[in-house]
């Protein structure tokens, strides 16, 4: 699988409208979600080697889409709207949450999900949510910790080990790797598993 010929294919506003524009029985989804400026939209411009794959907007606005991209045939990438964004109205909020929720648990296509932390704030209320959700559902998760750049060496593996123990009595569902897109570091890990994924 080519990662560099990710195409945008749709934005939904939610789950409902996606099923009717892009039905979820065909095809094979990866989801990536994670709270507002964890690093989501450079992980995807990084993963696919496209500089504006994925907007990266700091606007609230922007980013309540589900927008989805096809890597190769029936294989995509769905970019879910960043959570936890500290200046949108908690009715709102929870409204996305639900949305969140929804897809994580009813999209058929879904194959698994990586789930993006800042590695300097790691395992916020919503990311454990997203997590366990995901578990709940059977699919297997990817913890990126983001910006690893941010950190020395030996801070960065600490992170990484105290990460991944909180969230070891998931077992071997969810597994936890230190990523940045402006290093690339874990980039080679991070397409392995999406390959797994896609492939089965
Ligand atoms: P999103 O809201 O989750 O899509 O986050 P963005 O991808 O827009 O990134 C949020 C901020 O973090 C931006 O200022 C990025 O430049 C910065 N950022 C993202 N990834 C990295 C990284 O790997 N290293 C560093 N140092 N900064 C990053």
């Amino acid at each position: 699988i080519d990662f560099r010929k990710t195409h945008f294919v749709i934005s939904a506003p939610d789950i409902e409208h996606l099923e009717q524009n892009l039905p979820g029985n065909d095809g094979i989804e990866i989801a990536f979600a994670g709270r507002s400026n964890a690093g989501k939209s450079s992980a995807l411009n990084a993963l696919t080697e496209q500089k504006n794959l994925a907007r990266t907007s700091k606007t609230p606005g922007r980013t309540q889409l589900i927008n989805v991209f096809e890597t190769a045939a029936g294989c995509r990438l769905v970019d879910l709207p960043g959570y936890g964004f500290a200046q949108v109205p908690l009715a709102m909020k929870k409204k996305w949450q639900q949305a969140l929720g929804e897809y994580l648990q009813h999209r058929e296509c879904l194959q698994g999900v990586v789930v993006l932390m800042d590695i300097r704030h790691p395992l916020k209320d919503l990311d454990m949510q997203m997590v366990q959700w995901s578990v709940e559902s059977q699919l297997p998760v990817l913890v990126l910790l983001t910006k690893s750049d941010k950190l020395t060496q030996s801070a960065r593996m600490k992170t990484v080990n105290d990460v991944r123990k909180a969230l070891a009595n998931f077992g071997d569902a969810v597994r936890v790797e230190g990523f940045s897109s402006l290093k690339g570091t874990g980039k080679p890990k991070v397409l392995s598993i999406l390959t797994e994924w896609f492939t089965g």
